[in-house]
């Protein structure tokens, strides 16, 4: 069962990485440097996806679902065989830590880029990992980890350690099988419930139990083993922000350590890892407590999510480590060579959306970049680390993590203005992300002053997530943006072939509609009823003159002097009665996204109509205002009408719109039929006003 990664282990020329996404592109672009040949897998929902586009060869595994594809230990032997690789990477997730695997491929004569199936089964059990660690002198939280699982004495023992208490299932993983009790009455229910849990997630209902610690720290240390007995730690990495136990914000150095402190933990998680005979790269992960202690929680015998911030502190290729260690060769520093240099944080970008539970989102990226130069920002400080392009589809079929932004600084100060910096240069389209969350989190004051634990995120809910009130600021910059858009758009054009009032150097007035994003996409509306919608009127005397913006929604009016200026790319400065401000706007169809270093709004717009104060007004309504479906035509072709008699409805955005008749007169003919698309600008009908 063991497998012996001999000093003298095959080197390899060609390397399987058996993963998707961002760390498949990953590990590939360290083997294409190290001049290895790669070979990606892919599941029929990948199949075009980018980490298939840059690699040397790909082979298919079956179907999207994980289990017939990226699981299927059989396909991904069988993909290595095919393409003679002598070596596969697991990345993390799927097969990363499953011990059969690594069996199967030490039986194919493949070498596994991670630990022995010894090791990894050594920490697949919390109560047994426990038992070990305790033997290597690893610090444990004061807890129960043993074999007797009867109720009452699992009671007598939570009430020994002191409540609040942590149940964990011995089996667990995952946040799973996980309960905390405040009192000794709780204390049954709690057990029966977990239980339960543990037994239908996991086959497995031993439990354990911890002192619960009401404000620990997560910090992990990075270890690295040789096959040749050297082990070394990179380092901690704080990784205290988290949502339901997943990690969303990390960062290496841990503020506030001490130099001793990172040497008791760091020699402590080496000697963890090499209780269990460790090789390759594995995170040890610690809870520290207010008062410095720390205690040992578990391992994590593969490369993690968050390893870039360990490399952007140590300079180190983590990557090419683990490739190297697979190949027999030595550690390529010892313990005195490793240094820090700066401080570096990580935020990951998933496709969902904060504001709705976290609900994951799907779509195509119709663009998905970041301009660097744009926001002064120098390419060795940030890292992208994607699995995306623009183009590509962001299924349901797996995590909803899209990539992740690494940035370092010469302190953590200067690091973190540089995430919200590279936040705000991101240039996402198509999909919704978490992008506006990371930004509120990495400008809380209290993440800023390093006041961190694992209960961050839900202690600061109120500003993190409360519905936030969009400032009349933004309202007046959306509607400018628009505003100016319908201007450039007129401009390209005649003046004289448009029919939707909008005429240049004449003065006149545009209303726009706005709205958050989520609203647009509710039950039909009509904009100027609901309270949610502000109105925005601009005026103007003639191209180039200032814009006179009127605000006018729910406890807001205001009034403001507005310019918008076009910089470089996506940049744009918006002067409201002299305060200037520059940010990034960009279109995603009907939604304006305004993004700057702190926050990143998003505000539905539409143009609700248009008042030429010259002689156009009668044709202002017949030319569709966006893109959309004819819903129904209200009159027959040939109709005598009124002045205002509503003629057809055409929904965009899930908004109705009526159009009436712009004078007394008759419909000659409709252009488009019920169901029909229409684009924007659209002539619908031929109309003959009385003479
Ligand atoms: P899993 O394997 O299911 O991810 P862990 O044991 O790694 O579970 O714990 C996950 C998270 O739960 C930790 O990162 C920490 O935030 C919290 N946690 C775990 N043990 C304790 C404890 N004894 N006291 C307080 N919080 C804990």
């Amino acid at each position: 069962m063991t497998r012996t990664t001999s000093p003298d282990a095959q080197r390899f020329d060609t390397l399987l990485v058996a993963n998707r996404g961002e760390i498949a592109c990953r590990v590939m672009r360290t083997a294409r440097r190290m001049g290895l040949r790669t070979v990606a897998v892919y599941s029929d929902a990948d199949a075009n996806a980018r980490h298939v586009r840059e690699a040397d060869e790909a082979v298919r595994l079956g179907p999207a679902a994980a289990r017939e594809s990226y699981l299927n230990v059989a396909a991904v032997v069988e993909a290595a065989r095919r393409t003679n690789a002598g070596a596969i990477h697991p990345g993390y997730g799927f097969l990363s830590e499953n011990g059969a695997f690594v069996e199967a491929l030490d039986a194919a004569g493949i070498t596994f880029v991670g630990p022995p199936a010894s090791a990894i089964a050594a920490m697949g059990d919390k109560s047994a990992a426990k038992a070990r660690m305790h033997d290597a002198g690893v610090p444990l939280v004061p807890g129960y980890h043993g074999e007797g699982q009867d109720d009452a004495l699992l009671r007598d023992e939570a009430d020994r350690i002191g409540y609040p208490v942590l149940l964990k299932a011995s089996a667990g993983g995952g946040g799973k099988g996980m309960r905390v009790v405040e009192s000794s009455d709780g204390f049954q229910a709690a057990l029966d419930g977990c239980r339960r849990e543990s037994r239908s997630a996991f086959g497995d209902d031993r439990m354990l139990i911890e002192k619960y610690l009401v404000q620990p720290r997560h910090v992990e240390v990075q270890v690295f083993c040789d096959a040749h007995g050297h082990g070394v730690y990179l380092f901690e990495r704080d990784c205290s922000v988290q949502r339901r136990h997943q990690k969303v914000l990390e960062e290496a150095p841990a503020p506030g350590m001490t130099e001793e402190l990172r040497r008791e933990m760091g020699e402590a998680a080496v000697r963890a890892a090499r209780e269990i005979g460790y090789v390759g790269a594995g995170t040890v992960e610690f809870l520290l407590d207010v008062d410095g202690s720390f205690y040992f929680m578990e391992m994590n015998t593969r490369l993690q999510v968050e390893h870039p911030v360990t490399e952007m502190i140590t300079g180190q290729d983590l990557v090419e480590w683990q490739l190297r260690v697979a190949m027999g060769e030595r550690l390529p520093l010892a313990q005195d060579e490793l240094t820090i240099s700066g401080h570096s944080f990580e935020a990951r970008l998933y496709a969902e959306d904060p504001e709705q539970d976290f609900l994951p989102a799907t779509g195509t990226l119709s663009r998905f970049a970041m301009d660097l130069a744009g926001a002064g920002l120098e390419a060795k400080r940030v890292r992208l680390d994607s699995g995306v392009e623009t183009g590509d589809v962001v299924s349901m079929h797996y995590d909803p993590m899209l990539a992740k932004l690494i940035v370092h600084g010469d302190d953590r100060a200067q690091a973190l203005a540089t995430l919200n910096r590279a936040l705000a240069a991101l240039d996402v389209r198509g999909v919704v992300t978490n992008r506006g969350f990371l930004q509120r989190l990495a400008t809380h004051p209290d993440f800023r002053d390093a006041k961190l634990d694992t209960r961050f995120i839900e202690r600061h809910e109120d500003t993190l997530f409360a519905e936030r009130r969009v400032a009349p600021e933004d309202y007046a910059a959306a509607a400018l943006i628009g505003l100016h858009q319908l201007a450039r758009e007129c401009e390209s054009d005649s003046p004289w072939d448009r029919h939707d009032g909008f005429r240049l150097n004449a003065p006149h007035t545009i209303r726009i509609a706005l709205c958050a994003p989520e609203l647009s996409q509710g039950p039909a509306q009509d904009a100027d009823d609901a309270e949610s919608v502000t109105v925005v009127e601009g005026k103007r005397e003639g191209q180039g003159s200032p814009w006179q913006l009127t605000l006018n929604g729910q406890d807001l009016s205001a009034t403001y002097a507005a310019t918008l200026e076009p910089l470089e790319g996506d940049a744009v400065a918006v002067t409201l009665d002299g305060h200037r401000r520059r940010l990034q706007a960009r279109r995603d169809d009907n939604v304006v996204v305004m993004v700057d270093p702190r926050r990143e709004t998003r505000l539905f717009w539409r143009r609700i109509d248009a008042i030429d104060h010259g002689h156009h007004e009668a044709e202002s309504t017949l030319t569709a205002p966006m893109h959309g479906t004819v819903v129904a035509l209200l009159v027959e072709a040939g109709a005598r009408v009124e002045k205002g008699m509503p003629l057809m409805v055409m929904e965009a955005m899930k908004m109705e719109h009526t159009m009436t008749a712009p004078a007394d007169g008759h419909v000659e003919s409709f252009h488009f039929a019920a169901g029909d698309t229409v684009g924007q600008g659209d002539v619908l009908l031929a109309f003959a006003a009385d003479e």
